[in-house]
């Protein structure tokens, strides 16, 4: 159960001034297609931080910056000892992005914290914003930098020293984002938070084509990465007979039928890609002597992922033919569960709003997967057209973000009570 005080909060959200933020924010780097380029610590991304403080200390919000450029946005509590309910995602783009992949998540958190304030609304805990650094990963590697940062997960030396294909270094962007937009607070790692909650556009078709507002997300889908190299012998294609070739490619594509096969599951929940293919020497009249593939597979079930990974070298090995095939795992990430209270309590909040859900799994990594070991975490789903994503054109409607940005307010506002 929701209570009233919670819903009062939801109902003070600001549509309007939600909608008019996106579009703000999406000046700042705006590309030719109708998207957004502000790439991590770059002089957009920097924009569009002092953007958002701008509107941050209009309310007179404290704002404090971490070792990692992870930036903070406190509207106090009652009990100032009390730890805050966080929420947040992040304003970097792809460098053809859209307007909503992660700035959603930012402006939905400040607009929740502004209508707690025009509704006179006090609560006992202080409310945080978050905008984490470098969620994308294409400037500078990998994906999810400062939230990993913040959790432990990546050393803080080595993400500092991590270079884009300028020869820029993450700290040499820091120091030039600190120029650009000062930020006054300074924060710790892993401070106490009572919980984390992330607002998010899908990234996928599923509420969309199920006419369904609010995704309430049970977890993050784990992801195993593979290299698989075929070795042969390279051989003249016009007079080498098939007894006599050591053909990769053909090895590998035995390989690659028989992994699809093995990953046809009739629930299609599994989630198996080979995006990379290198074929040397890559020439129309030469045998193939070796043949480099890549495996990406998602799945929200680790047994699952466990029993098909397991399988993937025999398969390679009984494929093979004349050739010799090498397989190497690249990344082992782990299924996410949300906690399930938090899951419990989105789905509540959408439910006494009104507003029609399902629960769902999230197909892409966020934030949230570094904060759920730290602290009980969650995340909320709001449709986008046709599910594109990492996109000029990805879209969403006006009513839709703020149907999630009430659910995230009900959500923050019990949370803050406790
Ligand atoms: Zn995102």
């Amino acid at each position: 159960m929701i209570n009233e005080h919670s819903l009062r909060a939801a109902r003070a959200i600001d549509g309007e001034r939600l909608w008019r933020r996106h579009a703000e924010m999406a000046k700042i780097g705006a590309t030719q297609g109708g998207g957004s380029n502000r790439q991590a610590l770059s002089p957009e991304d920097a924009a569009g931080r002092a953007l958002l403080l701008g509107w941050a200390r209009a309310r007179g919000y404290a704002v404090s910056i971490d070792p990692i450029g992870n930036l903070f946005v406190r509207r106090p509590g009652t009990r100032a000892d009390a730890a805050p309910v966080l929420s947040g995602s992040h304003l970097d783009t792809q460098p053809l992005g859209g307007r909503f992949d992660g700035v959603y998540g930012v402006l939905a958190a400040l607009e929740v914290m502004e209508a707690l304030d025009d509704s006179g609304i006090a609560l006992p805990r202080p409310v945080e914003l978050v905008v984490w650094t470098n969620e994308e990963g294409s400037r500078f590697a990998p994906v999810t930098m400062g939230s990993a940062a913040f959790a432990g997960a990546l050393p803080l030396e080595s993400v500092l020293a991590t270079k884009d294909a300028a020869g820029l270094s993450v700290a040499d962007a820091l120091a030039e984002t600190a120029v650009r937009c000062p930020v006054e607070g300074s924060r710790s790692f892993r401070f106490p938070v009572h919980a984390y909650l992330e607002a998010h556009i899908e990234q996928g078709p599923v509420l969309e084509a199920e006419r369904k507002t609010i995704g309430v997300v049970s977890g993050i889908q784990g992801l195993r990465w593979y290299n698989v190299e075929v070795t042969g012998e390279t051989a003249h294609a016009g007079t080498t007979p098939r007894a006599r070739r050591k053909d990769a490619l053909r090895a590998a594509i035995a390989m690659v039928t028989a992994l699809e096969a093995l990953t046809d599951d009739v629930a299609d929940a599994i989630r198996f890609t080979v995006g990379r293919v290198e074929v040397r020497p890559n020439s129309p009249n030469t045998v193939p002597d070796r043949v480099l593939f890549t495996i990406d597979l998602r799945h929200t079930d680790a047994a699952v992922l466990d029993a098909i990974t397991s399988r993937i070298d025999p398969i390679c090995q009984q494929h093979r033919g004349p050739c010799a095939v090498r397989v190497t795992e690249t990344i082992n990430s782990k299924p996410t569960a949300f906690d399930r209270r938090i899951v419990g309590l989105v789905r509540a909040a959408a439910e006494s709003l009104e507003l029609s859900h399902r629960d769902i799994v999230s197909g892409a990594t966020h934030d949230a997967k570094y904060m759920a070991p730290l602290y009980p975490s969650g995340m909320i789903f709001v449709p986008c057209e046709r599910g594109v994503s990492h996109s000029e054109i990805e879209n969403a409607t006006p009513e839709d973000l703020a149907a999630g940005a009430r659910v995230l307010a009900a959500c923050i506002a019990e949370l803050a009570l406790e």
